[in-house]
């Protein structure tokens, strides 16, 4: 038999489908292992056929990697065609989404462990007094029957080995799951659902349209929708995908899914070791496990079967990959919904602009939720005009009235939330004398000062540099901190309360294995009073004891030059509130800003959803930007610039005679170098383009892939979440 393999090279001379011979053994969607231009390479069984177009003799015999069950079942590879063709990339890289990463290095095995049996009775083993280990180990086994290997080595330390060579144990190898969660404690909770998520389950079971957008405010109970629907897919033998934004596999929700959906779940996070996904992974492939539950790669879970794809918090940026390729999780889901004949449910209470305009234009359908759980009110949203104050000689970050709700938040023993975007100390460092910034040497990007550690950092690649003591420009020593971040905001907050119990949430402090997961427990026991965090914070906690939420600087994201940031704003700042006033105590929001006229703040603090896309779609559809056009970049990168210049050279050549070709279509169409010139030391060019037709999409993916240099990375972005 002949099997059409993709080896797993991602070079686009290589992505073709090779014939080799093979045997009964070697199925479709199996590994196997290639003989290729002299090494031996890993592959993709894509189909196995009768014949060759190529002469028998000159082919090669693959051979299979021992996998239980093929790595890829026929929807995998499917979606793996497909994603290849939409994004014009080698199959190899597509396919390679649909496995974990230790399976293909290989560095990663199943955990097995050893056991050892006796084969003999003990009063037959001959063993020397003084062999006081071998005697233990055989003891023990006797008593005990099959034991682990490793507990007798630690117990007996080379007892099994002697007894081994004496042939008188058996030791097996067998496979054990590692289970990621011993210790998340479980709490069960069934809920009866409220007529408006009865609703809204119905809707989504019964209406025709594919795609069911929940529009519900924060705290109007979405998630127990999204867990009645995987709970009804189960009962029917179907299994489901849950996607959110990685940092919403909070501890509550982690518990709350295993509690609901036990060993039935895979949940897949950042927090796992590799051989912890890996497994879950498996228990995924061979049906273990009907449910995946993870960030947006779980998008590629290797289930069949499908009975709901559910996309949690569907407008955050997390869903569209920043690396190639740079899939839309959506996309992808939408894929497969289609394939599986199934529902793909998105969640918000902030949608994206351009979903929401499907949404209302019937395209999907729009369920909406306008109240919370127990008609709980959302919480009132005062503003702090931060000019006032400055006016007022307040320089601190912090107002009158945020100080005023604190104090009385930590005298009735309650808790606090204060979000701010930056994290580190300070922002920038500055030398007041000849106005030298302290800049990284592979980014084109300022350095922020971190106290505790007392560096500066680069944001970008991570580098650190000591801190200065006087300017490497002008040796002046008179250097000013601007800009404020969290590590300061927990300084000076600690000085107005220093009783308080403050902790940190950005990612300096969240490194690690569990290190998100350690300050939201920590919070959530009520053992700390405030939390200062970053945008990390601003998503799906539900923290009952939160009576307020202060936003210290609204006005950031407001400045970023990019035709969405008025939509970032508005979601951003809806969904911090929304953290406030959870449970019984009615929760009130500080909101601070130098610009309290900003029509977004209004919108917002009003959580006018629909006043707010009313206004957005109309400038929108003025100003001819998405959805009324895509914004399409395609970005060179390399370390020599002369290299990814000439590439970028290259590639704009291709697309200006495109543009000449079809002017129509193009809105925008301009080379340049990317806002941020040089990150982790490769140069950064753009060509960016703004069509009205995505006709000519294809062609722009096409030019791109002809310019192959090994030194230059050209990627074509549609709508990047990040533009710099
Ligand atoms: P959302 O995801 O829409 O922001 P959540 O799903 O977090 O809202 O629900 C908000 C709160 O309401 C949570 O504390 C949740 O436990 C509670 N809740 C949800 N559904 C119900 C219900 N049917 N009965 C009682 N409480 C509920
Ligand atoms: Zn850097």
């Amino acid at each position: 038999m002949i099997a059409e393999v993709i080896v797993d090279i991602a070079a686009s001379e290589t992505d073709r489908i090779y014939d080799y011979l093979c045997d009964d053994s070697v199925i479709v969607g199996s590994r196997v292992r290639a003989p290729f231009g002299g090494k031996t390479v890993a592959g993709f069984v894509m189909r196995i056929k009768e014949n060759s177009d190529v002469p028998l003799q000159k082919l090669k015999k693959v051979l299979p990697c021992p996998d239980e069950l093929p790595a890829l079942n026929g929807e995998c590879l499917f979606l793996a065609e497909k994603l290849a063709a939409r994004y014009r990339v080698p199959k190899a890289l597509t396919l390679r989404l649909f496995l974990p990463a230790e399976m293909r290095t290989g560095k990663v095995r199943e955990l097995t462990k050893n056991y050892a049996e006796l084969t003999v009775d003990f009063a037959e083993i001959k063993i020397s007094k003084s062999a006081k280990n071998q005697l233990g180990a055989a003891e023990y086994l006797q008593k005990n029957g099959k034991t682990e290997c490793a507990l007798l080595n630690r117990l007996f330390p080379g007892g099994v080995a002697g007894l081994e060579k004496k042939g008188c144990v058996k030791i097996t190898q067998e496979q054990v799951l590692r289970d990621p969660y011993k210790n998340v404690e479980t709490e069960s909770v069934e809920r009866k659902l409220t007529p408006d998520q009865a609703r809204a389950v119905k809707t989504v079971e019964t209406d025709a349209r594919t795609v069911q957008l929940i529009h519900g405010v924060t705290g109007s109970g979405k998630t127990e929708i999204y867990l009645t629907l995987i709970a009804k897919c189960l009962r029917e033998g179907k299994s489901s995908i849950f996607l959110v934004p990685e940092i919403s596999l909070t501890p509550q929700m982690l518990a709350q899914l295993r509690a609901r959906f036990g060993k039935n779940a895979a949940i897949l996070h950042s927090g796992l070791s590799a051989g912890e996904r890996f497994d879950e992974w498996w228990r995924l492939r061979m049906g273990e496990a009907k449910i995946a539950i993870g960030a947006r790669s779980a998008v590629f879970a290797p289930l069949e079967n499908l009975g709901v794809i559910i996309i949690d918090e569907e407008h955050d940026s997390s869903y569209s990959s920043e690396s190639a390729p740079r899939y839309n999780t959506f996309d992808v889901a939408l894929l497969r919904a289609k394939r599986n004949g199934c529902k793909l449910v998105l969640g918000s209470a902030t949608p994206a602009v351009d979903t929401y305009k499907r949404a209302r234009e019937g395209e999907f359908s729009l369920i909406r939720l306008e109240k919370r759980i127990n008609q709980r009110p959302l919480p009132e949203i005062i503003i702090a005009d931060m000019r006032r104050e400055v006016r007022r000689g307040n320089n601190s970050a912090f107002s009158g009235a945020l100080k005023e709700e604190i104090e009385k938040c930590l005298s009735a023993n309650k808790q606090a939330i204060l979000f701010l975007n930056r994290r580190g100390y300070s922002q920038t460092v500055i030398c007041k004398e000849c106005g030298y910034v302290a800049k990284c040497e592979q980014c084109d990007v300022s350095l922020t000062y971190h106290r505790e550690e007392n560096c500066l950092k680069c944001h970008y690649c991570g580098q650190k540099y000591n801190m200065l003591s006087a300017c490497p420009e002008c040796g002046g020593i008179k250097l000013s901190y601007a800009g404020t971040g969290t590590q300061r905001v927990v300084a000076d907050l600690q000085k107005l309360y220093p009783t308080a119990r403050i902790l940190r949430m950005d990612n300096d402090t969240t490194s690690g294995k569990e290190g998100h997961y350690k300050i939201l427990k920590t919070f959530s026991a009520h053992e700390a009073d405030i939390l200062v965090g970053t945008q990390m914070i601003a998503k799906g906690h539900d923290f009952p004891e939160v009576t307020l939420v202060g936003i210290l600087d609204a006005d950031m994201s407001l400045h970023f030059s990019d035709y969405r940031s008025g939509e970032r704003t508005f979601q951003l700042l809806t969904q911090v509130a929304g953290r406030s006033g959870r449970a019984e105590e009615k929760g009130k929001v500080v909101l601070q800003t130098f610009d309290p006229e900003n029509e977004v703040l209004r919108f917002a603090t009003a959580y006018d959803y629909e006043g707010f896309y009313q206004n957005e779609i109309s400038l929108r559809a003025a100003m001819q930007f998405p959805p009324f056009s895509k914004i399409v970049r395609v970005l060179v990168t390399g370390e020599d610039d002369k290299k990814t210049m000439e590439a970028l050279r290259e590639v704009y050549v291709g697309l200006e005679q495109l543009y000449t070709q079809n002017t129509e279509k193009f809105l925008f169409f301009n080379k340049m170098r990317a806002p941020i010139k040089r990150i982790q030391n490769k140069f950064r060019y753009q060509v960016l383009m703004r069509i009205s037709d995505t006709s000519v999409l294809p062609e722009i993916y096409d030019i791109c892939a002809e310019v192959r240099s090994r030194d230059v990375l050209v990627s074509v972005e549609e709508n990047p979440a990040n533009l710099s």
